[in-house]
């Protein structure tokens, strides 16, 4: 009859009070959130959200009723401001005290800061929250000229929302291509013609040295070449950080994210950490590092409830990741990176294409799809049972895909 309690309600922490219960968990559940808001989903807020085609019902992973039939006491709008290891208790922010026997820190991340001058006027905004997608919906409804900053996902999501709303968009992104960190060159090649055909004014290369305003209110965003940009909104989307500041001050292994093992334990036996703020074990590429995804919210919770309730730990997932841009649907699974060759099927100005990284001994190691679902699904199958393909095969569409591996 063990007490846990869950720091952060977000996808990962709910998931995990859920999972503890389904496993058969019997001691109390304490979830505790500092949103105010139930537990809920963020991919729609880059998406869906901004175009006013979901509402909170939409998005929300379980209703309140849920969480007391399943006896997990959710607090939101509740924060945790430190963890005192030694007397097993984390402390609230009026003081109060919360024992624990097992403590799971599922705190997420938060978007990276733009450190320029500027960054601080009104109507320079990040998307991290249902309350900052609002407040960008609302500024959207107004805005001329939105100018993101940045060219990773969730900066393009936006600007792809922002131009179905007839809005004017400038993308400025610091490297040569958009989602350099995350996509190979032929999707970052694919999604800087799609937004340029949409209308969107992409600035490679560019960095941004400051941002101006008047009367406290954004105007421009000057880059270090000396030009300025008009801006009525600026969304700042460069990454996001882990929220590991109260694991850090309990003086927990941090680097990056709170250092965790394939069951999610940190070097506290009590203590767990999971979904973006864990810097986790990466079984199909050796190594370890951070996931900001569904899919690892999801697997690692499902660690978790494994490793406490003592049941055997669940097989190894292929990390995956998706993205919403217009009408363009891109799956990811695996991680893009190493020492791979990569073999592209299908063709990208027709929008239907598949990036597979193929390793020395001919074996999936990462794919990239866009539209191209079955591509997805196959390829996420062939990294987990580390398949090998014929590279030439996959390249030609008139094979079957199945017929590819041998
Ligand atoms: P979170 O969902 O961030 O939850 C952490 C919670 O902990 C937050 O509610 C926070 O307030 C709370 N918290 C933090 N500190 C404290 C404290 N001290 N006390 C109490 N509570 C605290 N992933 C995909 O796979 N596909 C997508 O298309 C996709 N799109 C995205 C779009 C957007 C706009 C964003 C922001 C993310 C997107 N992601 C997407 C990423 C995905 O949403 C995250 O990986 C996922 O939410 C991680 O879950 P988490 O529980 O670790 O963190």
């Amino acid at each position: 009859n063990r007490n846990v309690v869950i720091v952060g309600a977000g996808h990962a922490g709910a998931s995990a009070a859920l999972q503890l219960r389904q496993n058969g968990w019997q001691g109390a559940i304490t979830l505790l959130g500092a949103e105010g808001e139930l537990p809920y989903q963020r991919p729609p807020l880059s998406k869906a959200w901004l175009k006013g085609e979901v509402s909170f019902d939409g998005v929300v992973l379980r209703k309140a009723e849920v969480y007391q039939q399943q006896r997990i006491a959710l607090r939101c709008g509740c924060r945790v401001v430190a963890l005192d290891r030694g007397a097993k208790v984390v402390v609230l922010s009026d003081g109060a005290r919360v024992p624990y026997d097992a403590l799971i820190l599922a705190t997420g991340s938060r978007p990276r800061d733009l450190p320029v001058p500027g960054a601080g006027l009104d109507g320079v905004v990040t998307l991290r929250t249902v309350a900052d997608a609002d407040g960008l919906r609302s500024r959207l409804g107004s805005t001329g000229r939105l100018v993101v900053i940045g060219g990773g996902y969730i900066g393009l999501e936006v600007a792809s929302a922002a131009r179905a709303l007839g809005r004017d968009v400038v993308v400025v992104e610091r490297e040569a291509r958009l989602l350099a960190r995350v996509a190979s060159p032929e999707v970052s090649d694919f999604y800087a013609a799609l937004h340029a055909a949409r209308g969107v004014d992409l600035r490679l290369s560019a960095a941004v040295e400051a941002i101006g305003g008047r009367d406290g209110r954004v105007t421009e965003v000057m880059l270090t070449d000396g030009t300025a940009i008009p801006a009525d909104t600026v969304l700042v989307g460069v990454g996001a950080i882990p929220e590991s500041a109260l694991a850090e001050a309990a003086g927990l292994a941090c680097q990056d994210g709170i250092r965790v093992s394939s069951t999610c334990g940190t070097d506290d036996p009590d203590i767990y950490a999971i979904g973006d703020v864990s810097r986790r074990p990466l079984p199909f590429n050796g190594g370890a590092g951070r996931l900001e995804s569904v899919q690892n919210a999801l697997e690692q919770a499902r660690q978790v409830a494994a490793s406490l309730c003592g049941l055997p730990a669940p097989a190894p997932e292929v990390p995956w990741f998706w993205s919403d841009q217009y009408e363009v649907k891109l799956q990811l699974a695996g991680l893009p990176g190493g020492e791979v060759r990569r073999v592209m099927r299908g063709v990208s100005a027709e929008g239907r294409f598949a990036v597979f990284h193929i390793g020395t001994d001919d074996t999936v190691r990462a794919v990239e799809a866009v539209n191209m679902p079955a591509e997805f699904m196959t390829g996420r199958q062939w990294i987990a049972q580390r398949r090998a393909v014929s590279p030439a095969r996959l390249a030609d569409v008139a094979v079957g895909l199945k017929d590819a591996a041998v």
